[in-house]
C-alpha cells in the first residue's frame, strides 16, 4: 500500500480534498484510486464530496473559451436589445410630443377658424 495514503488513512480515516479531486480527475496511481474506492465503500461522507467534486469536474471539462464566448454573446445581446430599448422609447416619445403638438396645432386652427366666422 502507498505510504502516503496509508497515514491518510489512518490518521484522519478520509483522504484529503486534493486527492479526492485527483481521483475524480482520474490522476491517482491503479493502487491510490483502489484505496479511495474502498474508502467511499464504507465511507458516506467521502462519497457525497465525490459527488460534488464531480459535477466541479464537470464543469472543467467545459473549456474556458466557450464560458468565455457565451458570456459575451450575452453582454452583447444584453448590450444591443438595451439600446433598441432605449431607441425604441426615443421613438415612441417622439411621436408622442409630435403627436401633441399635432393636437394643440389643430385645436389651434379650430379655434382660429370658428373665431373668424
Ligand atoms: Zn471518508
Amino acid at each position: 500500500m502507498n505510504e502516503h495514503f496509508n497515514d491518510i488513512f489512518v490518521t484522519t480515516g478520509c483522504p484529503s480534498q486534493q486527492q479526492l479531486l485527483d481521483y475524480v480527475q482520474g490522476k491517482l496511481s491503479a493502487a491510490e484510486q483502489h484505496e479511495v474506492e474502498m474508502h467511499l465503500a464504507d465511507c458516506e461522507l467521502c462519497s457525497e464530496a465525490i459527488e460534488g467534486l464531480s459535477a466541479i469536474k464537470e464543469k472543467e471539462k467545459i473549456p474556458g473559451w466557450i464560458i468565455e464566448m457565451k458570456w459575451n454573446l450575452l453582454k452583447q445581446l444584453r448590450l444591443r436589445s438595451r439600446s433598441r430599448r432605449k431607441l425604441e422609447t426615443y421613438i415612441y416619445l417622439a411621436v408622442l410630443i409630435f403627436g401633441i403638438i399635432l393636437l394643440l396645432l389643430g385645436a389651434f386652427w379650430a379655434y382660429y377658424f370658428i373665431n373668424r366666422k
